[in-house]
C-alpha cells in the first residue's frame, strides 16, 4: 500500500524534503509561462507580414498556450485541495503554507497571462496584431514566436526597460 507508507514517513525527513520539491515545482511551472510547443513559421518569399496564415499560426500558439495554462491552474487548485487536509503537524503545515503561497503566486501570474493572451487574440481578430504599440513598426515573426503577447518592438521594449530601471532608482 504505497499511499499509507508515504504518510508514515518520519516527519523530520518530510520537512527537509518538502522544500526542495517546492522549488522544483515552481521551476517546472514557470516554464509554462513560456510556450515553445510549436513549429516555427516559415513565410513564403514575398509573403505579406501578418498574412491570414500567419495570424492563424499565432492564434494557434495562443490558444494552445492558454489551454495549457488553464489546465495548470486547475491542477494547482485540486492539488491544494488534496493536500490541505494532510498535515496535522504545525511544522509541516508551515512548510505547506509556504508551498501554497508559492503556488498561489504562480497561479496569479498564470491568470494575468491568460488575460493577456485573450487580449492578444482580440488584436489578431481586429487585424491589429504584430505591430509595436509605441512606434508602429512590425514586431517581427521571430520575436512574436518568442513572446507571442509582445506589444512592443525590441527597441521600444529595451528603451522601456531602461526607463523603468531609471525610475526605480
Ligand atoms: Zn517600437
Amino acid at each position: 500500500m504505497p499511499p499509507a507508507a508515504k504518510k508514515a514517513a518520519p516527519k523530520k525527513k518530510a520537512k527537509a524534503k518538502a522544500k526542495a520539491p517546492a522549488k522544483k515545482k515552481a521551476a517546472a511551472k514557470s516554464s509554462n509561462l513560456e510556450f515553445k510547443n510549436f513549429e516555427p513559421y516559415k513565410p513564403k518569399r514575398g509573403e505579406k507580414y501578418m498574412s491570414e496564415k500567419q495570424r492563424e499560426h499565432f492564434r494557434g500558439i495562443l490558444m494552445n498556450w492558454k489551454k495549457e495554462l488553464m489546465q495548470e491552474v486547475d491542477r494547482t487548485v485540486s492539488h491544494m485541495k488534496d493536500e490541505a487536509a494532510n498535515f496535522p503537524d504545525p511544522a509541516d503545515r508551515a512548510t505547506q503554507e509556504e508551498e501554497f503561497s508559492l503556488e498561489l503566486r504562480t497561479r496569479d501570474r498564470e491568470r494575468k497571462l491568460i488575460k493577456k493572451i485573450d487580449a492578444t487574440m482580440e488584436l489578431i481578430d481586429q487585424d491589429d496584431y504584430g505591430y509595436c504599440d509605441a512606434c508602429g513598426i512590425e514586431i517581427g515573426i521571430q520575436r512574436l514566436e518568442a513572446r507571442p503577447t509582445a506589444t512592443l518592438c525590441i527597441d521600444c521594449k529595451t528603451l522601456a526597460e531602461i526607463k523603468e530601471k531609471q525610475e526605480l532608482g
